[in-house]
């Protein structure tokens, strides 16, 4: 799931500054099971935006609604009034929802609530850590099933930069080495030869070098065609 938290408040006021009437938009998705941009902290932060233009002594307006997802359109259908409605609309979403709300309605300025941050797995109550950065050409048959890219601070495809102390890396004492992460569990599988193999530099035109990256649903596409 994609991991999001909240800007800071004056980095969000400024963003409003010229708007009277805004609404505050959750997103149902991820940002809700991280607990960080559904419908609750769309009422919170519409409350504390009042709360915070009247201490400016500023006027200005907050409403609040919240849809499924803000990366899918059909959604957008059960709003309690159109984006249209106000000066602009500040999205609790990833950054995929303010982009697509953006073309979606391109006469309404949508802006971004939150820093989207990372890709994620829930590995406790309340925690999320990153096991992926989406790279588009996944090295995970010969890594023992843990990614370079997300777990080595430098995003190493070729074994450890050999700073690693007690298991921890040099780059941030708070982070297991990525690379011992790697061996540890190629060894545990029976796979230790993968380590020793030279791989090349990742391909970056399997990440960027295709454009826009797109999943296309073939069956999806031509039934969708069909029932038209
Ligand atoms: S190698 Fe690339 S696709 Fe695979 S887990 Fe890492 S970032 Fe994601
Ligand atoms: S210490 Fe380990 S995780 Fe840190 S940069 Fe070096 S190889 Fe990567």
């Amino acid at each position: 799931m994609i991991v999001a938290e909240r800007k800071a408040m004056p980095e969000i006021l400024e963003m409003l500054a010229p708007y009277k009437r805004v609404l505050a938009l959750g997103c149902g998705g991820c940002v809700t099971v991280c607990l960080t941009g559904g419908e609750k902290n769309a009422e919170l932060l519409a409350t504390q935006l009042q709360l915070a233009a009247g201490q400016a002594g500023t006027s200005v307006t907050v409403e609040f609604d919240c849809v499924t997802r803000q990366c899918e359109k059909e959604f957008f259908a059960n709003m309690k009034a159109a984006p249209g409605a106000y000066d602009a609309v500040l999205s609790l979403a990833c950054g995929a929802g303010v982009g697509y709300m953006s073309e979606l309605f391109p006469n309404t300025p949508v802006l971004p609530a939150m820093n989207t941050t990372f890709l994620a797995t829930n590995v406790a109550k309340g925690i999320w850590e990153e096991y992926c950065r989406g790279c588009g050409d996944c090295m995970l048959g010969w890594t023992g099933g843990v990614c370079p890219i997300a777990k080595c601070s430098k995003s190493l495809i070729n074994g450890t930069c050999g700073g690693t102390n007690k298991g921890k890396c040099e780059v941030s004492a708070d982070m297991e080495c990525g690379w011992l992460q790697i061996y540890k569990r190629l060894a545990a599988v029976g796979r230790l030869e993968e380590y020793r193999k030279q791989r090349a530099y990742p391909d970056h035109r399997k990440d960027r070098g295709k454009g826009v990256r797109r999943l296309v649903l073939k069956d999806m596409v031509e039934e969708q065609q069909e029932s038209k």
